[in-house]
């Protein structure tokens, strides 16, 4: 416990929360950053960042948060490797917990991002075993192995292609014959010969045991309903992403789908003095230099409000 009030807790270390340290500590605000589960964000289970402005040759992702942190803390940002656990935005000073230890500020910046989308079915304990959401971090233990990735969007391609540096063969699941990828990412992986595609297929349940890892999975046909089972070795699962709001249901508006909402133009929240930023609050653009944008507005809306 401590009575220190912060003039800024940033919540999350993706680059929406580390550009806002960079812009809150350049301000001479002193943010104190809780990096979460995953410090540096999504960007840190990501390989080359190709998109990324000033970086022609591309960058690593785990290299880029680096430096987002190592610029932060240059000016004074002071990051904690704790997960935040409870908020508390009624009164001022707000109150943020990690487990027992209660942390107050005058302003608080949400940036906790997003996070794999699951499906909930039968087997999906085998997370770890076979089964994984990130093809970055986990593709090389499927060398020369028959996998799955489920899903129709740009992360489902994106997943495919890179595994097919160290698969046999990688096979896309989708639920339906349209993709919501991109032309340019769709024909990419259409034109790679080790990647095949099976589409109008639901995966009902994944097959195996945790002594064996993933022997397969069940399959429902759309139409014909169907039921075959596909044998592999691996399954990534590139469904998408939800928000990382679980925390503050119920203390802060959140949409239909669990994003925080923010009012246009800002980055502020329906409470006063607490802003978000990044994914946490944007379900459409989701990219790390519209983050990092969110980010630079969250600090400039925290300072305004703390001058006020
Ligand atoms: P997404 O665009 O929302 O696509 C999710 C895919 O998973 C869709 O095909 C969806 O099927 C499928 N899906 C969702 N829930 C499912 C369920 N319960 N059962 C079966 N299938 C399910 O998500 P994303 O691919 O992660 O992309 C998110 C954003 O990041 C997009 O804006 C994307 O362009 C961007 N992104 C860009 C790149 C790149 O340019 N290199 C790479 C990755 C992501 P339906 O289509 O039927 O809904």
């Amino acid at each position: 416990m401590t009575d220190k009030i912060h003039k800024i807790i940033i919540i999350g270390s993706g680059p929406a929360g580390l550009t806002a340290a960079i812009y809150a500590s350049r301000a001479n605000l002193f943010p104190l950053v809780f990096e979460g589960n995953q410090p540096g964000g999504q960007l840190t289970i990501t390989t080359d960042v190709e998109n990324f402005p000033g970086f022609p040759e591309g960058v690593m992702g785990p290299e880029l948060m680096d430096l987002f942190r190592k610029q932060a803390v240059k000016f004074g940002a002071e990051t904690q490797f704790k997960n935040v656990s409870k908020v508390d935005f009624q009164t001022q000073p707000f109150k943020v917990y990690v487990e027992d230890e209660e942390f107050l500020a005058e302003s608080v910046i949400i940036s906790t991002g997003a996070s794999a989308k699951m499906l909930g079915i039968e087997g999906e304990d085998l997370l770890g075993y076979g089964l994984s959401t990130c093809a970055t971090c986990d593709g090389y233990f499927f060398k020369d192995q028959n996998i799955v990735v489920v899903g129709g969007g740009d992360s489902a391609m994106e997943e495919a292609i890179f595994l097919t540096k160290f698969a046999e063969k990688v096979t896309i699941i989708h639920r339906r014959e349209e993709f919501r990828a991109s032309k340019i990412m769709l024909d990419r992986a259409q034109s790679n010969p080790k990647i095949e595609f099976i589409v109008n297929k639901t995966v009902e349940k994944i097959l195996g045991d945790k002594e064996n890892g993933v022997i397969g999975l069940s399959l429902k046909d759309t139409n014909s309903e169907e039921i075959i089972h596909f044998e592999c070795t691996g399954i990534f699962y590139g469904i998408g992403h939800e928000p990382n709001t679980n925390i503050f249901k119920g203390i802060i508006e959140l949409d239909a789908n669990g994003y925080i909402v923010t009012k246009p133009g800002s980055s502020k929240t329906n409470v006063k003095g607490i802003f978000a930023c990044g994914d946490v609050q944007d379900s459409i653009y989701r990219q790390a230099i519209t983050a990092a944008g969110s980010g630079c507005i969250a600090a400039l809306d925290a300072e305004k409000f703390l001058e006020s």
